[in-house]
């Protein structure tokens, strides 16, 4: 029996993913009510009030190999005897060494009543945005989806004089918001539960500079709003909320984690040859595990190359080759595979933000709490970078960094991060040291 891959979910990680497999010759099965029509999240922040384009749709096609199911996924129910024959302990970290005598491994249930069966299934189904109620301002909404953003252009498109804007939140997508729609010519007021923004996302140096640059801009803060009732009424023509946002999760057998789907290094979740990818996992085995999702655009496309790369037939798991073989001998052309197969998860996160004309980049692993960093360049001037590493001693390691308008250093710190040649503590609190160069060595 051959692979039956279901997708849930047709944001980038599942599209991503279709498209991989696609390219292998994989068939892929992929749910979502807009498989298809599904567009990138990053414009929807940036580009409300500049007349770019905000709806990027990824153009993925149905083909040969992907079929689209318009439709929500309610629940999955595992195969529990199939499952518990042919999954171990084993197989659950190398689920390709299972390819060429697959057994279904649950099915997936949806809306429309109908039922997809499966041998493994990718859960990608992202996250939906917090949707608080400002009670002076029946119409606040978020900007998270293409719905939220055609709505709020249209006002945009509307107003005949600059708009005096609210927004609740000071992460990254409200800073977005904010700072945007200041550098078209808007009013633009951040009202903030603590004393400064970006605080769960950004080290100490990198969110006062943007602080500074953001209050020189024009954007107002308003600090210690700690309830929406605080928010004066009749003050903003447009109200936006940023308050974070959660992982979709459809029940499996009956189980929802309470946060998001807990993935080991290989992105599988604990039931048989269920993944999860995107911003419904929490990564929490590996290089870059962390216990929340990684949540951004170059993690969720790496998970849907990741996991194409794991499950994809082989030449060696054809069923015509396993045919011609004896039983050993298709096993050990699997295990031969398995070897060229990475098993890990280990591409640099990394992540961007634009803020107005500021450019924010993290790559690897950084901390909003991090106290021992190394600053390189002028953190009072227009660009500079944060070292982080996993410790204060000498011998401690560069783990991550995060880079302020400066994209070749972002590039060059990606490079390090992904390399063979990791600079040493030294090396980096050396000012004539050259970090761009030693990122090409
Ligand atoms: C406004 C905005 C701006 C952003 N800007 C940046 C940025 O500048 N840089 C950056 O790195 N990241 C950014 N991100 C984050 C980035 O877009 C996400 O990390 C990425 O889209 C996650 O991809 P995903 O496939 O996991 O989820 P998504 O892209 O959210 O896709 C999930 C899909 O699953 C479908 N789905 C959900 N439940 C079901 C179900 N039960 N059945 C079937 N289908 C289902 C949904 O319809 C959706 O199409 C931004 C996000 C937003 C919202």
């Amino acid at each position: 029996m051959s692979k039956s891959i279901v997708i849930i979910g047709g944001g980038l990680a599942g599209t991503t993913t279709a498209r991989e497999l696609n390219a292998r010759g994989q068939a892929v099965t992929i749910i979502d009510p807009r498989a298809g029509e599904t567009c990138e999240r990053p414009p929807l922040s940036k580009h409300l009030f500049d007349g770019a384009r905000h709806h990027l749709p990824y153009h993925l096609e149905s083909t040969e190999h992907i079929t689209f199911v318009r439709d929500w996924a309610e629940d999955i129910t595992l195969a529990e005897a199939a499952a518990d024959s042919r999954y171990t302990a084993e197989t659950q970290r190398h689920p390709h060494t299972l390819a060429g005598h697959h057994t279904t491994g649950g099915t997936v249930h949806l809306s429309s009543g109908e039922s997809i069966d499966f041998t493994h299934c990718i859960l990608a189904t992202g996250m939906e945005a917090n949707r608080p109620q400002i009670p002076n301002y029946p119409d606040a909404l978020p900007v998270y989806d293409l719905g939220d953003a055609d709505w709020i252009l249209d006002r945009v498109e509307q107003a005949t004089q600059p708009l005096n804007i609210g927004v609740l939140g000071s992460g990254y997508l409200g800073m977005e918001v904010a700072t945007s729609a200041v550098a078209a010519g808007h009013q633009a007021t951040v009202y903030l539960r603590g004393d400064e923004p970006l605080r769960r996302q950004l080290s100490a140096p990198v969110r006062q500079a943007l602080l500074e640059k953001h209050k020189a801009a024009g954007v107002e803060f308003v600090t210690h709003t700690s309830s929406p009732d605080d928010i004066p009424a009749d003050v903003h023509d447009l109200f936006i909320t940023s308050v974070g946002a959660r992982p979709r999760l459809i029940p499996i057998d009956g189980d929802r984690p309470a946060e998001a789907w807990d993935v080991d290094e290989s992105l599988a979740t604990s039931h048989p040859g269920i993944f999860a990818a995107g911003d419904c996992a929490i990564v929490t085995a590996g290089p870059y595990a962390l216990d929340h999702p990684w949540a951004c655009e170059p993690v969720a496309e790496s998970h849907g190359q990741f996991l194409a790369e794991l499950l994809a037939d082989t030449m060696a798991d054809s069923p015509a080759e396993v045919a011609d073989s004896d039983a050993d001998t298709a096993v050990s052309g699997a295990e031969s595979t398995t070897e060229m197969r990475a098993t890990t998860w280990s591409d640099v996160p990394w992540h961007w933000s634009l803020q107005g004309p500021e450019k924010v980049f993290t790559a690897g692993m950084t901390s909003p709490d991090a106290t021992d960093t190394i600053i390189r360049h002028d953190p009072s001037g227009a660009k500079f970078q944060v070292f982080h590493f996993d410790g204060s001693d000498p011998e401690s390691k560069l783990i991550g960094v995060e880079t302020l308008n400066w994209p070749p250093m972002q590039a060059a710190a990606r490079r390090v991060l992904g390399g063979s040649h990791i600079p040493t503590r030294a090396q980096i609190d050396d000012p004539d040291f050259d970090f761009k160069a030693h990122s090409r060595l």
